[in-house]
């Protein structure tokens, strides 16, 4: 007979059929009870803010599930100016969210690189060192990473999206730029630069099984993450991947499975940081204060200007369009309030995860 759930909860250690029989069961409460102390004991109930500028809807790659896909032309592609960029980190550094995150579709031209160096410099610059930075900018050359760590940039966030190689080749063009075995090259470089390096998965892909989602959790513990991003698969009309729509679960299953993620990797990796993603919300309101519960510590209130944030949509009905910063940051606080967790107002929130490998390293 195999083991029950509540004995699989108990070892130290998963296996991979632990971890697929977990995500298969029903048992959904036992895993989150866990999940919760699990949380509470090691990263406690502070939530940390990253304000999120998604800086550029341009992007050289051509993904199958991704709305801002380079051959979509139905989006206007823009990018921040400096000072839209300046105002947006300002605006996270007076509202004391301590840290923020620039995102981007993926360029690795040499103006990209030189304008991201620059921007870092610039918003440390503004807000007298006191912000920390995350890059999601995709896959780039080592030279590139180190260039802008040494520019001031602390985290990066590179998603691997799935870990399964095969079912990647079916999610992205053949076409040379879109290679698994590169972006496992990418996530070594950031790791060997000296990032605080999160990567994470999509959840309820057409043709993912329990066993790639278990392969998934696996390689975060061999990879040893610092931080993870995961959150639930949603179909994009203007995307060669909408056609697989009736191969994808339910979005209440796929809300499920995705907080099922995210208690598991928190009760695996008990130090790490894991964020509560807007895509838990798309397909559930109350998506990301469940998450919070399960085990994520992180949520990323968008500061994009306004009349951006239609052209940045990676998928079909994304929360906060039409909200200001302000109103979403507020709307986010007392979510957090009604669960019983807090703001971590003014502080970095690294990844303690981080801070335990580098005092390690420092001891040896
Ligand atoms: S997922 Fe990223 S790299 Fe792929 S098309 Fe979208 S923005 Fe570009």
């Amino acid at each position: 007979m195999p083991p029950r759930v509540k004995e699989i909860l108990e070892k130290d250690f998963w296996r991979k059929e632990d971890i697929a029989r977990l995500l298969a069961s029903d048992e959904d409460e036992i895993i989150f009870e866990k999940a919760a102390a699990v949380k509470s004991a090691h990263v406690g109930n502070k939530v940390y803010f990253r304000g999120l500028i998604e800086y550029s809807n341009r992007c050289a790659k051509n993904c199958f599930y991704c709305g801002i896909r380079s051959g979509n032309d139905k989006y206007t592609r823009y990018e921040l100016t400096d000072e839209e960029t300046l105002t947006a980190a300002r605006f996270a550094w007076e509202n004391r969210y301590a840290s923020i995150v620039i995102q981007s579709g993926e360029r690795s031209d040499a103006a990209f690189t030189e304008i991201i160096e620059y921007l870092i410099r610039k918003i440390l610059e503004a807000t007298g060192n006191e912000l920390h930075i995350t890059l999601s900018l995709g896959e780039q050359s080592e030279e590139t990473y180190r260039r802008w760590l040494n520019a001031g940039a602390h985290r990066y966030l590179l998603r691997i999206e799935v870990s399964n190689p095969a079912l990647y080749k079916k999610l992205h063009p053949d076409d040379g730029l879109h290679t698994h075995a590169t972006r496992l090259e990418a996530l070594a470089a950031l790791r060997r630069a000296g990032y605080q390096v999160g990567t994470g998965v999509m959840i309820g892909l057409p043709f993912q099984t329990f066993d790639d989602l278990a392969d998934d959790l696996i390689f975060f513990r061999d990879f040893d993450i610092d931080m993870a991003g995961m959150g639930p698969y949603i179909e994009h009309p203007d995307t060669p991947l909408y056609r697989f729509r009736d191969k994808i679960p339910s979005p209440d299953e796929r809300v499920r499975l995705s907080l099922k993620m995210v208690a598991l990797l928190r009760i695996m990796m008990k130090d790490i940081n894991i964020a509560a993603t807007t895509a838990l919300q798309t397909l559930d309101p109350l998506g990301r204060e469940k998450a919070l519960r399960v085990g994520a510590n992180v949520l990323m209130p968008n500061l994009t200007p306004e009349k951006y944030r239609s052209d940045y949509l990676l998928y079909e009905n994304k929360p906060y369009v039409h909200d200001d910063a302000g109103a979403c940051g507020a709307d986010l606080e007392s979510r957090i309030l009604s669960i019983g967790n807090r703001i971590a107002y003014g502080e970095w929130g690294d990844s303690l995860h981080f801070r335990e490998r580098l005092n390690q390293v420092v001891s040896i």
